[in-house]
Parts: C-alpha cells; structure tokens; sequence
C-alpha cells in the first residue's frame, strides 16, 4: 500500500499500480485513479481545483481554469425544458468562465504538467490537432514545464496562446500533414528516441480526472448528478471521465442514478457513433482516403479522431453501455442552426464541437430520449476565439523544427535534438 494520495487501478483487471502510469501489465485496460479521500467535499474556491482531492497533483496552481455552470434560461425556454444546466467551458467573462485557451482542454494541462512534475517527469512529448496544443503550450509557459508538442501542418494557424511563448514549449510541426493520427504516431517515435515520456492522452488520468470536473462543478452546484449529460466528442476522453466522475460521486453518496450519456459526432466523420450504432470495433487505418475525405467536410476539426479509445476496458464503449448511452451523427447543417440557436437565446457565441452537442440535445428531445422535465446537463466543450481576442493579445507559436513525416528517422530526430531538449 502507499500512502499515496490516489492509486492506480486497471479497469479491465483490477491490477493496481503506483503513479505515474499509463498502461497495465496484463491487459490493455485504462488505468482509473482511486482516491483514498472518497468524500465529496469540495473547497471554498472556484475553478478546477476547488476539486483537488480528485486530482492527481497535491498542489494547485493559480490558473483560471474549470467549467462555469449555469441553469439555461433562454435555451430551456426555447425547447420548452425545465431543468437544463449547461456547463460553459470557453471563455465568457460574463459567465465568469475565464478558461485562457478557450475549451476544456485547460482542465487538462495544468494537473497533468503538475502531477508529472511532482513525480520527478521533467518533460513530457504530446500529439495535438490544436486544441490541446494551445492548452499545454500555455500552461506549460505559466509553470516553466518543458513540453515538446507534435502537429500537423493544418493544425499551425490556430496555435495561439494568451501569453508570449517561452523556451518552455518546443513545437515540431508535420509538414505537408493534415492527420492527427500521423502527429500521434510521430510523438511516440520522437519520445522514444529522446527519451522523453509521452503524456499519454485519454491514458493520462491526470487529463482524464481534469476533465471530470464538469460533472463535478455541476454536483456541487446541485448537490446531485443529471440524468442526462451531452458532449460532443471526438476522443472521447471527456465523456470517460465525466462517467468517471459520475461514479466517484455515486460512491460518496450524491446522486442515484448515472446519467445517460449522449454523445456526438459530425456527420460525415463518425467513427464512434457508427461503431456503437453497429456494434463493430474502431479500426483507425481502415480506408485512410475515404476518412481524410469525411475529415475534409466536417466543421468540427477538433472532434476528428481516428484512434479513439473505444474498445479497451473501461473506454468509450463501456462508458456507453454501462450508462445506457446513446450517439448521435449531426450533419454541418444541423450543426449550425443549433449554434445559431444557443446564441440567439444564451447570447453567447459558441464553437462547431459545442454547437453539435447542442444539436444532439434538440435530437434527443426530438425522439423522446430525454423528457422535458429531465435534469440534463449540457457541455459547452469550447467556443471560438473572438471574446480571447478582445480580451488579449494572442502570440502565435512558433515552430521549432518543420519536418516531413516521411523524414522522421532515428538520424534526423538526433540532428534536432538539440533544438528540442532543454539544456539542464
Ligand atoms: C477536444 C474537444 C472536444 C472533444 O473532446 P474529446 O475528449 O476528445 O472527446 C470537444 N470540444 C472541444 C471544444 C474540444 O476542444
């Protein structure tokens, strides 16, 4: 036993594991955090770490992040609802949400860069299409946290932070790339040939546990779970741990029930919804032309995975079947009514992923899937930059090595080590 605040233990077979870890021994189940503090009692302050004894890291850092959640008048109103929270996990400072990269890939970093440092991990490498390259670059600046972040060109534009970039973040960028998919394959391989850990992705509970504070806010809030919880998704990862959460509070006696989880995805591009829809398994290299193609129309890049963690103990699929969830596939169109619609009636602008969730809401109430009078809460993932780019000046990340994937070999990664390391 350790006097640890959390262990680690594997979904699939119970196997229990010291932190930091990112893979079981025996099985390829997904590692949970089981906290010797099981009590919810959350502390008397705002953000993500009012929930600490439910995050890996033992310190907190001053950083605004976490999910703001409201009860919907305008919304609920609009689709005759009685009980709709919506957890806002953008940027509004009108709703108080301050999150500095705009989505909720800011739960994420900061407890993880924490717990990894606390554990003796000077560094760490990570893939991103954008959204979680924004959130790590920036706090890994705020921290001083060496972290090397992999993305393919396409994702290049959007990489802004809040804040000038340091030497803290070393960016490489896949030229002539557009698949995440290849970013996460070229973070392993440069990990292994500098020797620097990986993240982990939806294996890092760090990010995992970060991302349950949603559903943690709104117990707090209301002092019970939704009957329902709506996400978009693209990994996943967030659905998980917002299941997670909801189990750990079951545990501490808030709540009765777990929520239903609804979780969707852009038509064309819906590898999740047609491998629960059809009970078939994911396979991310099927047709790689006819994905990129589907990846091509969609408005929600950020929901773009092809290597979702579905299959294994304790994933996507599981978090479905134990809730008796449901997936949605909404097109472009639908889409955008939805988010013209939350805007209209919450007045605030949100992003393509967050205006999917909420088609998917108007989709279930459609089919009778969740009854008007349900407690349903409703993640609002991100939204766009226009409020950050009133508020801030936003710096471009520089890259720091440009190379072909092609190119990656264990001889040109040593030529750029240099560039990517930090000196001691
Ligand atoms: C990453 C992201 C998602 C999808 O989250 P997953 O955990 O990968 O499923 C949804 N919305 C926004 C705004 C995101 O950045």
């Amino acid at each position: 036993m350790t006097l640890d605040k959390l262990e680690l233990v594997c979904v699939g077979c119970r196997a229990v594991y010291a932190p930091p870890r990112l893979h079981c021994d025996h099985c390829s189940g997904l590692l949970r955090s089981q906290y010797a503090e099981q009590t919810f009692d959350p502390a008397d302050r705002t953000g993500l770490f009012a929930f600490q004894d439910w995050l890996p890291p033992a310190a907190c850092a001053d950083i605004p992040a976490g999910a703001v959640v409201y009860t919907s008048q305008g919304l609920a109103e609009r689709l005759q609802m009685e009980n709709l929270a919506i957890a806002f996990s953008g940027y509004a400072p009108k709703l108080g949400a301050l999150n500095p990269t705009g989505t909720f890939k800011d739960f994420e970093a900061t407890p993880s860069i924490l717990y990894y440092r606390e554990r003796g991990v000077e560094s760490l490498i990570l893939a991103s299409a954008g959204n979680t390259a924004r959130a790590f670059a920036y706090a890994a600046v705020q921290l001083d946290f060496h972290v090397i972040i992999v993305v393919p060109e396409r994702a290049l534009e959007r990489l802004w932070i809040p804040c000038e970039a340091t030497e803290a973040v070393r960016l490489i960028v896949l030229d002539g790339c557009d698949d995440y998919a290849t970013a996460i394959r070229a973070a392993g391989h440069i990990g292994d040939v500098l020797g620097i850990p990986n993240e982990g992705g939806a294996r890092n509970v760090a990010r995992r546990d970060g991302m349950s504070t949603a559903m943690l806010e709104y117990a707090k809030q209301t002092g019970a779970l939704p009957g329902h919880y709506v996400q978009a998704i693209g990994s996943g990862t967030g659905a998980i741990a917002s299941w997670e959460a909801a189990q750990r509070l079951l545990a501490a006696g808030v709540g009765t029930e777990l929520p239903r989880l609804h979780l969707s995805q852009n038509a064309p591009f819906t590898p999740i919804h047609d491998a629960w829809a059809r009970g078939i398994r994911i396979d991310p290299d099927r047709d790689p032309e006819d994905q990129q193609r589907r990846i091509d129309e969609i408005d929600a890049l950020v929901l773009a995975n092809r290597m979702p963690p579905y299959d294994v103990a304790g994933g996507v699929r599981d978090a479905l079947s134990s809730t008796d969830g449901h997936t949605y596939a909404i097109t472009n169109d639908e889409a955008r009514a939805a988010g013209a619609l939350f805007e209209e009636t919450e007045h605030i602008p949100i992003g393509p992923a967050a205006s999917v969730a909420t088609a998917s809401l108007i989709q279930a109430l459609q089919d009778g899937r969740i009854a008007l009078d349900d407690p349903v809460l409703l993640h609002i993932t991100g939204n766009g930059e226009a409020l950050l780019r009133r508020d801030f000046d936003l710096h471009q990340i520089e890259p720091t090595w440009r190379v072909r994937p092609e190119d990656l070999t264990e001889a040109t990664i040593e030529t750029a080590r240099d560039r990517l390391v930090r000196s001691p």
